[in-house]
């Protein structure tokens, strides 16, 4: 490029569109604007997905020159600016609904900790449901404009990346994220130095620094160790997520917890709520206990008191083995500190985490603190609110099981993330302008109807010949890695059947192979093909998830099922959206009713995927007999063999006998109109209902307002 005088003109133009792409990338509101997504995406569609989809890596690959001219050849320079200037308004204005509803939270916002938070797949630090969910309540919360900061801990090797070896066994392998090319910023403190801060234990302090991460309109701040402060064994405490032994677990929960904490009061930030999202944070409440006391001069009980009226508790586990629960020795040596600063002993101390307080074995249960130390608890679907008031009863000993004090507020997910830009543009066409801003209102969705059936099933189509096109690419290179030259040539013609989640045991992801004849009867049908998809991780020291992980992959080395059954690896975000966008049916068959709620089905029925689930969690209080598929009829089981044994012919019958005949049933315009509808009244009674905005609507009305002083509104009653 020459140097004449007009191009460096047009040079310091395009450097500020440089600046403006950059300033944007600083923002994870990106990460929910399909625009803004697929102007990334032009500057280099290659490198946009070898990077995983990291704006600021991508940038960081540019010069001058050759983003000038790469902007100029794609014609860029107005979508930039018309990206920028929509992020200037949306950071500038305050949604009407917030004005109307957020009430006294506008003073005192609300700290919502967190252990995971899923906002995007280039910032892995997530593993799964719990993360993606806090991701899409953050997210949710920056549209409604509640004010909201997010306390959470940042994790340099996140969660691991999944590949299997050749005899399908899960392969685990950590990565270092690269700071740099994350928007994060380190936290400064009054006098701009970098804030740390310590957390005293009986045999040394732990240092943590924080880092901000801007979420669209809320403020994130998550809490790393890696400091030379720290002892060697304490730089790597926060590198991974679920890693290490109940000894890291907890200082992890004490770093985000008392930690994040402190962060806050060290910002300036004083909460008037505090949401703990699962037991893993709630050592922060004990760590507020103690401001109050030192700064008001009120007795412990009174705290106490307070600090439970301020304090809303999420809970999502109904396997009482899937809460933490610490041993009297590791809380001895995290807490100790921290409880004479308290003003009390030992045994008080724990009793705050025992169901049995006189019980000295007890272990102490971070879900009991969560519930002893908070007024608002609630659960995440209608049935996990019935399961968590039989759990924990033994906690309100005076009251009948109906009457103790768990609500619930059933899980969403945040509909612009998760639903495809294809189907939003359909959308866009058949209903109201701004639609999407009142996507949670039942009536938005009722224009469903007005569709042109055609239409729809085209768009369902087109998003189904791109994920055959992504499992394809995957399938290819995961086999490459493996030496093997497999590839899959799975058709969009056939009916396509999704399950992708953790491969924890309960989900049963093998369910289905139970009688592996009937089951390649009906993949070698050849009129009425279908073929399945699965993905998902298993903890890296969950044994059986992982045999159920080879089972499910090794069925395709059974000729019967060649082309027909594919397991992607690594499933993550950027996995998950394309599955839940691109499959006919998305299938979900736990335990009942050990799936607190789920939420890959929500993600997958915005896109006019139909669920096929047993009826637990959502689905229990989802599916009306037109809007999906039901396994089971959702009475109890005898036992869990029995019950596996009825699930799975179950499972088998629907799809025999409702699933595929209604698939394969089509007009003479080649259209499956039965499945259409059901698609339709899908979207109908249910888009609206389990979106993230609703969600957390009801979380500021039933949960935030009663703590932060306002309303009293009994989430119990609520249905
Ligand atoms: C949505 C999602 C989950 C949670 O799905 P469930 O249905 O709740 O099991 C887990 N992992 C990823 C990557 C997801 O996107």
């Amino acid at each position: 490029m020459s140097a004449n005088p007009m191009n460096e003109e047009r040079l310091a133009v395009t450097m500020s569109l440089y600046d403006k792409c950059w300033e944007l990338a600083q923002n994870l509101w990106w990460s929910w604007h399909p625009d803004v997504i697929a102007m990334f995406r032009d500057l280099n569609p290659e490198r946009w997905r070898q990077l995983g989809h990291n704006p600021m890596a991508l940038l960081k690959e540019f010069t001058p020159e050759s983003f000038t001219q790469r902007v100029d050849e794609m014609v860029l320079g107005s979508r930039i600016n018309f990206a920028y200037r929509r992020l200037k308004q949306y950071m500038e204005s305050r949604p009407e609904w917030s004005s109307q509803n957020v009430g006294v939270l506008g003073s005192k916002p609300v700290a919502y900790f967190s252990l995971e938070f899923g906002i995007h797949e280039s910032a892995p630090i997530y593993s799964g449901g719990l993360g993606i969910l806090a991701g899409d309540h953050v997210k949710s919360a920056s549209g409604l404009g509640v004010p909201l900061v997010a306390v959470g801990l940042f994790y340099d090797q996140g969660y691991f990346k999944q590949y299997l070896d050749a005899s399908g066994w899960q392969q685990e392998e950590y990565l270092k994220t690269n700071i740099e090319t994350l928007p994060m910023k380190p936290v400064l403190d009054g006098n701009g130095e970098r804030l740390i801060v310590r957390i005293d234990t009986e045999t040394g302090a732990i240092f943590a620094r924080a880092w901000h991460m801007q979420v669209g309109r809320v403020n994130m701040y998550l809490l790393d160790c890696d400091l030379p402060e720290n002892n060697p064994d304490d730089r790597t405490l926060t590198s991974r997520l679920y890693g290490g032994d109940s000894r890291t677990r907890i200082r992890q929960e004490l770093v985000v917890g008392i930690g994040g904490v402190r962060v806050l009061r060290a910002l300036g930030i004083h909460p008037g709520v505090y949401h703990l999202n699962e037991g893993h944070c709630a050592f922060a409440t004990l760590e507020v206990v103690r401001c109050r006391m030192e700064e008001d001069g009120i007795s412990f009980d009174e705290a106490v008191r307070q600090v439970a009226q301020q304090t809303c508790f999420t809970t999502h586990t109904p396997v009482p083995a899937g809460h933490d629960r610490f041993s009297p020795e590791l809380i001895q040596e995290h807490l100790a500190p921290l409880q004479r600063q308290l003003g009390i002993d030992f045994h008080q101390l724990m009793a705050m985490g025992r169901e049995r307080v006189n019980d000295h074995q007890e272990y102490f249960c971070m879900t009991v603190l969560g519930l002893k130390l908070s007024r608002h608890a609630n659960a995440v679907s209608c049935l996990h609110g019935i399961i968590s008031r039989r759990m924990w009863s033994s906690l309100w000993p005076a009251r009948p099981e109906n009457e103790v004090p768990i609500g619930h507020i059933t899980n969403g997910v945040h509909v612009p993330s998760w639903l495809a830009w294809q189907m939003q543009h359909l959308f866009d066409r058949y209903f109201d302008p701004n639609w999407i801003d009142k996507h949670w209102n039942a009536e938005v969705w009722q224009k469903i109807y007005d569709i042109d059936p055609g239409e729809l099933w085209e768009t369902h189509i087109s998003l189904k010949t791109l994920m055959t096109e992504f499992i394809r690419r995957r399938v290819e290179s995961q086999s490459a890695r493996r030496g093997e030259q497999d590839s899959v040539a799975m058709n969009p013609a056939n009916l396509t059947i999704g399950f992708a989640r953790r491969f924890a045991t309960y989900k049963r992801a093998t369910l289905l192979m139970r009688d592996i004849d009937r089951l390649a009867a009906l993949v070698c049908n050849e009129e009425k093909p279908i073929q399945f998809v699965f993905a998902g991780k298993a903890h890296p020291a969950d044994e059986p998830g992982k045999r159920f992980i080879q089972q499910v992959n090794n069925l395709r080395k059974d000729p019967r099922f060649k082309d027909k059954f594919v397991f992607v690896e690594d499933y993550d975000i950027n996995v998950a959206r394309h599955l839940v966008q691109g499959v006919d049916v998305w299938l979900n068959n736990p335990r009942r009713p050990l799936e607190a709620s789920g939420t890959s089905g929500q993600k997958a029925l915005l896109n006019g995927v139909l669920n096929c689930s047993v009826l637990d969690g959502w689905w229990a209080e989802a599916y009306d007999g037109s809007n999906g598929f039901a396994i089971g009829t959702g009475t109890a089981h005898a036992n869990v063999d029995t019950g596996d044994t009825r699930d799975a012919l179950s499972l088998m019958t629907v799809l025999e006998q409702e699933v595929i005949p209604m698939y394969y049933n089509r007009d003479a315009d080649g259209l499956p109109h039965l499945w259409i509808r059901r698609m339709m009244n899908s979207l109908a009674t249910l888009a609206w209902r389990f979106s993230a905005q609703r969600m957390v609507a009801d979380y500021v009305h039933y949960s935030y307002l009663p703590a932060a002083g306002g309303v009293t509104c009994d989430m119990n009653f609520r249905q």
